[in-house]
């Protein structure tokens, strides 16, 4: 992979920054290009000094003309707070996104890779879900803005492939966490440790018996890079997560017994259409990928810990950092 011209889209977000990061340091020249609706130049402020990084401030629901080898499409805000707040413009990123990306992919004669996700499955009634499920999915809930249009541009990968024969790679991901997650996104680990580490209520919805599997962002990362250097045969979907699931409510006390934190759990009402399970049938990465996670969840909640206890010491508080420039597209 290395020598490469790389295109990542939504490459200043949480796992784009990830990724740009380790793509960097496996000597390619990474383009970055982002709008900055959910992510954050501080995400990849320590890669600006290289020659082999450059940022470019664009919205993928326009064209793009760009010579590089190799295309990451990772642009769309991914938390339900995020995605929901304008729900039609979420919709809008995945479709002419994934048109517009296709289309240079088309042009240029390269692969391209989507970061499609879990929510395809939509409310699951198969557990765990493999790639053969067809999904549960409210086409008209508050939740179909990310869902739908994350399987309209699967669908639209698969036309371009088998109409123009472009390489495609499509992984779906399901919940990542780590460093680099907006502090303020509302997801489910990013709410827990904030909380906690500030001494406030720990906000668990409904009887937090829902259940998620949680896979730490360096295997989520090595696992796309794989994915994208396989060979031309090798089109996906292949579900990509961390096979370990756990109650809600079991990570919330998780996390308040590793912050030390004197946090309560307090409940609140369950959004419309939450899944109520979660977790990646892996046999289909681990056969063709030869990848399975390594990181325990314990260790990649201490590590992302670290990061938002760091966050809030050096700004004071996550407001600060936020009012001082992450997601300000919002
Ligand atoms: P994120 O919000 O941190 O990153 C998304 C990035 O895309 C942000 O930098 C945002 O500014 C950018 N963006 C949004 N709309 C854009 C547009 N129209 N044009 C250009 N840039 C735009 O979220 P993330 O967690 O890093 O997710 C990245 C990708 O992975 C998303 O496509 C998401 O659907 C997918 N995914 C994430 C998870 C997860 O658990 N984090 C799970 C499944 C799928
Ligand atoms: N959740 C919660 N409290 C929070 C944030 C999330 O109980 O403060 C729940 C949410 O209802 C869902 C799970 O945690 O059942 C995971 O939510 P997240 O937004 O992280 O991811 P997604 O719902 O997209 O899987």
């Amino acid at each position: 992979m290395m020598g490469k011209r790389i295109l990542v889209t939504g490459g200043a977000g949480f796992i784009g920054s990830h990724l740009c990061d380790r793509l960097v340091r496996g000597g390619n020249d990474v383009l970055c290009v982002d709008n900055f609706l959910t992510g954050s130049q501080a995400n990849v402020v320590h890669l600006l000094d290289s020659r082999h990084f450059e940022v470019m401030r664009h919205d993928v629901t326009t064209p793009l003309d760009v010579e590089v080898d190799q295309i990451y499409n990772l642009a769309c805000p991914a938390s339900p707070l995020h995605y929901q707040a304008d729900p039609v413009r979420t919709t809008k990123t995945s479709v002419l996104g994934a048109i517009n990306l296709l289309d240079l992919a088309r042009q240029l004669g390269v692969p391209i890779l989507q970061a499609s996700t879990s929510e395809v499955y939509g409310d699951p009634e198969v557990h765990p879900q493999p790639e053969s499920y067809l999904g549960h999915v409210n086409a008209i809930g508050l939740r179909a803005c990310y869902d739908e249009g994350k399987r309209c541009a699967e669908a639209l990968f698969f036309d371009y492939h088998r109409q123009h024969q472009v390489q495609i790679k499509v992984i779906r991901i399901f919940n990542t966490y780590g460093p680099n997650m907006h502090p303020e996104d509302g997801r489910a680990v990013s709410n827990f440790i904030v909380q906690a580490l500030r001494g406030e209520d720990i906000t668990v919805y409904g009887d937090g018996h829902q259940t998620r599997s949680f896979c730490y962002i360096d295997d989520l990362v090595k696992a796309m890079v794989t994915m994208m250097n396989t060979d031309g045969s090798v089109t996906g979907p292949i579900n990509i997560g961390n096979p370990d699931e756990i109650h809600i409510a079991q990570l919330a006390k998780l996390v308040i017994e590793m912050t030390r934190s004197r946090s309560k759990l307090v409940h609140k009402a369950l959004p419309v259409d939450d899944p109520r399970q979660r977790r990646p049938d892996i046999a289909l990465a681990r056969e063709v990928l030869g990848w399975e996670p390594s990181v325990h969840l314990r260790a990649g909640l201490a590590r992302t810990i670290r990061y938002f206890d760091e966050l809030l010491q050096v700004d004071g508080t996550v407001k600060a950092r936020v009012l001082a420039g992450i997601g300000t597209g919002l």
